[in-house]
């Protein structure tokens, strides 16, 4: 944390070929920098064609300000019944723990707060989100978030768990953390004993791009797993940083290898600063699109945009329903397969009208219960499945 780079001379020192100037003053002025040593030894190439330093290096686009974008697009700060404490959800609450992150990422969706002064929970504030809490029962799940929980110090963290702790209604503890990614050598046994304490902790953390997978991040995630925290990870989706299928899916392979299960891939939010990362919304469609049936169902992801207006975090995927009828609905597989689902018997009301006997295979017919599927011709495992076993259908297929 002592050695980070902060300043423009630090940055051209590690990097002299960055172009410095200034523009980066002005973005530095706005939204801080610090990049740990241990990443910025990640950076391959400095330039804009790395995705690391694309993520921790400012860039003058940070200024660019369309009129959408918005310093708090989620409108956190009007879901604060306490300041530092978000309830948007029933039974989930987000607490603000600092403002600090060993690393400033650049595509932060709490730009607005990270690093602008670098200040941890102080034990008043702390008392009014354990008396908030105390009067809402109904929240169960509260998430220890910033800035970056992890970069406090062992016994300031653990004076905030133990505290949440005392709340009888609170029931899981997650924290969310970049730590693991940017500053992996601060997962000490120490931590790790500490937290154990306070069980059940989850740790969501937060890989972009399989480049941060390395030999220091896995051996963090595995002494977490170890002290029995349960990894997930929530990827951003960033232009010319991991928007493609191929890296997407390399990431979460990789991630599934270590014990981190992929939790949600976000849309990037309306944030102000942002505007050059973000990707249209069918990327991430195009992307959940590629890894159905391709992945491991436990290395895939949820897509979520980030609702603005504090609407929530609200999950977009292909459609894989394709029609429906009273009797049956007729569902795409990742393959282009039609298949008719017939319903219940004893809730069908019966369909419109019973196909004629000699009818063409479509969706309508699908639906009507007259062909159970259409299949397409000279996919690897229909070829694969026909040689092993005879089918032994009863509706008719094509
Ligand atoms: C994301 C978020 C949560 C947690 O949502 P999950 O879908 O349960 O992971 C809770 N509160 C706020 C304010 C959030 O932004
Ligand atoms: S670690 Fe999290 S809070 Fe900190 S800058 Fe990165 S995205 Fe923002």
């Amino acid at each position: 944390m002592a050695n980070r780079i902060r300043t423009t001379q630090q940055l051209l020192a590690a990097f002299p070929h960055v172009a410095g100037g200034a523009d980066l003053t002005s973005v530095m002025a706005k939204y801080p920098m610090a990049i740990t040593p241990y990443y910025a030894s990640l950076i391959r190439r400095a330039d804009s064609s790395d995705p690391i330093f694309q993520m921790c290096v400012p860039r003058s686009q940070e200024l660019s300000d369309p009129p959408f974008l918005m310093p708090d697009p989620l409108e956190e700060c009007h879901d604060m019944p306490v300041p530092g404490m978000v309830h948007r959800y029933p039974d989930r609450a987000l607490v603000i723990a600092t403002t600090m992150c060993s690393t400033y990422c650049r595509h932060c969706t709490r730009k607005r707060i990270a690093g602008t002064r670098e200040t941890n929970i102080t034990k008043r504030r702390l008392e009014q989100i354990a008396a908030y809490l105390t009067e809402h029962p109904q929240i169960s799940d509260v998430i220890v978030s910033g800035g970056d929980p992890l970069t406090m110090s062992t016994e300031h963290l653990e004076m905030v768990l133990s505290r949440l702790r005392q709340v009888p209604s609170v029931q899981i503890i997650r924290i969310g953390t970049r730590v693991p990614v940017v500053l992996p050598m601060r997962i000490t046994d120490e931590l790790c004993a500490m937290l154990r304490k306070y069980h059940p902790i989850w740790i969501n953390t937060h890989f972009n791009h399989p480049q941060e997978l390395t030999p220091e991040s896995i051996a963090a995630c595995n002494r977490l797993s170890d002290a029995g925290v349960p990894l997930g990870n929530q990827s951003v989706l960033l232009r010319g940083v991991n928007d493609r299928p191929q890296i997407i899916e390399q990431l979460c392979r990789a991630l599934v290898r270590n014990r981190v299960r992929p939790y949600y891939l976000y849309q990037c939010d309306l944030v102000r600063g942002v505007e050059h990362f973000r990707t249209p919304v069918s990327r991430g469609m195009e992307i959940m699109e590629y890894l159905r049936g391709r992945l491991s169902g436990l290395a895939i992801p949820m897509f979520v945009v980030d609702a603005p207006h504090g609407g929530g975090k609200i999950p977009v995927l292909p459609n894989y329903v394709v029609s429906q009828s009273p009797t049956h609905t007729v569902l795409r597989n990742y393959e282009g397969m039609l298949i008719a689902y017939p319903e219940p018997q004893d809730r069908c009301e019966g369909h419109s009208a019973m196909p004629q006997e000699e009818c063409s295979p479509g969706v309508w017919e699908l639906a009507a219960g007259a062909y159970s599927r259409i299949q397409p011709e000279k996919t690897v495992r229909h070829t694969r499945r026909r040689t092993c076993c005879p089918s032994n259908e009863t509706a008719r297929e094509y």
